[in-house]
């Protein structure tokens, strides 16, 4: 078996394409609002990956840069402008922010209508139910490259490694809208490997290079691998998987640019409904 690359990186550039013929439809150009809070040079190069991907497909981008001394309250108050802000109809707020803000209070003063990177409580409470809501980037951008695969999904067994808010808990979420039976391993699980080892679809978003181990994997499953450290590594191993998995992500160019388009789509979307 040699295992199906899932390019994030191809798919990605293709769907600009027809996103940028739906933007060329709009009287308004749709502008995405990005904060970046402090001076972390791994959240600016993400923030201004996100910028260029805008000006790619002809979306516009405004750029709020605010120090890394920002209170919770300043950071509350160029939310609640952008909100207001007819132009704006996409809102990302980097993720991490300072200690000492309230992230999760940040998050959830993004209007519902604007949170096109699908951070808020409410809108992870709606796309849990399976209302319209706008996903969570990384996991939407997950499920796109999937469907794109043809990956089946239904009945089969998916094992998500980490339960973050933007990642973990609503990539399961996303798994079991789409009729996969899901199981969500974090920090104090026990015997991951046993766990891995019955999934046929395993999404690693650990945040730790290569915690999860190659042949923990069973043969023919399917490998999503969210993660990306230096020299290339994921968090997942790769050695020898290429010849007997169904199917894998490359690092980098697997996710990533999946996370990027499923934000510049949803704040397309998110100007076609407000238009
Ligand atoms: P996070 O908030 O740090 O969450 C990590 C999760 O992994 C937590 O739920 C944690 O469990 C779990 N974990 C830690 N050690 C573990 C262990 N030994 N065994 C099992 N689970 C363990 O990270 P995140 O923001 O979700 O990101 C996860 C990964 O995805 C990172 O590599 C990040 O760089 C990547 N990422 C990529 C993109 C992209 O666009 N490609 C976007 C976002 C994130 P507890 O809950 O018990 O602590």
């Amino acid at each position: 078996m040699t295992a199906q690359i899932l390019d994030g990186k191809a798919l990605a550039k293709q769907r600009e394409q027809m996103l940028k013929q739906r933007v060329d439809l709009l009287e308004q150009k749709p502008v995405l609002a990005t904060i970046l809070v402090g001076d972390d040079p791994s959240s600016a190069t993400y923030v201004q990956m996100k910028i260029n991907a805008c000006g790619r497909v002809g979306m516009g981008s405004r750029s709020v840069e605010l120090p890394s001394t920002t209170t919770t309250e300043q950071l509350l108050a160029t939310i609640d402008e952008l909100n207001n802000d007819s132009q704006v109809c996409g809102i990302l707020l980097q993720h991490p922010v300072p200690p000492q803000i309230d992230e999760r209070a940040c998050f959830d003063a993004i209007d519902i209508t604007k949170d096109v990177d699908g951070v808020t409580t409410q809108g992870f409470g709606r796309m849990a139910m399976g209302e319209q809501a706008f996903g969570s980037a990384t996991p939407a951008g997950i499920m796109t490259l999937l469907k794109h695969y043809d990956i089946q999904l239904s009945g089969k067994h998916a094992v998500v490694v980490g339960r973050s808010p933007i990642l973990g808990k609503p990539m399961a979420a996303m798994l079991l809208n789409a009729n996969c039976t899901v199981t969500i391993c974090h920090s104090r699980t026990e015997d991951l490997a046993d766990q891995i080892g019955r999934a046929d679809i395993v999404v690693g978003a650990v945040g730790k290079p290569e915690l999860i181990r190659a042949d923990w994997i069973k043969d023919g499953a399917v490998v999503v691998d969210a993660g990306y450290h230096q020299g290339g590594l994921g968090d997942i191993e790769k050695d020898g998987l290429e010849n007997r998995v169904a199917a894998v992500t490359p690092v980098p160019g697997g996710v990533g640019p999946m996370t990027i388009n499923a934000l510049i789509s949803q704040t397309l979307e998110s100007a076609e409904l407000l238009a």
